[in-house]
């Protein structure tokens, strides 16, 4: 296994009550020439943690912090709009972001923070601020 110091967390970008699923995400990333989802763990509308490329291998999701980093998506982020950014992470979503996140930081004890994409980019992803979020102070 690589070395993991973070847990950084995104969002689909799809509008909001849109069900969508790794397998979908999967799709999107292959017809960028990516080889295949560049999340580890996608957290779906109804709380299900599915997983996505395997935590041995580096992500494609930050530039420039893929690695030594864990990359977590949630399904929304976007207004029903297509557009604008909002947290629309669901009750089940938001306590399935804090399960995989603690259950990761029990399995790596080496993770020093949970942090979000736009800490690193000028992006909405996540569409809210971790620092601000219970996820952020689990460490
Ligand atoms: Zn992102």
């Amino acid at each position: 296994m690589r070395p993991i110091s973070e847990l950084i967390i995104h969002c689909s970008a799809t509008p909001e009550g849109k069900n969508f699923t790794a397998r979908d995400i999967d799709r999107w990333h292959k017809q960028r020439g990516w080889r295949g989802i560049g999340y580890h763990y996608v957290v779906l509308l109804d709380g299900t943690i599915q997983e996505g490329r395997p935590l041995r291998q580096i992500g494609a999701h930050v530039r420039g912090h893929n690695r030594g980093t864990i990359g977590i998506c949630y399904i929304g982020g976007v207004a029903k709009d297509g557009r604008t950014a909002k947290d629309t992470r669901t009750p089940a979503q938001k306590r399935a972001l804090l399960e995989i996140c603690k259950r990761l930081t029990r399995k790596f004890p080496s993770i020093q923070k949970v942090t979000g994409h736009n800490q690193y980019a000028a992006k909405a992803c996540p569409s809210f601020d971790v620092r601000k979020d219970p996820l952020g102070s689990l460490v």
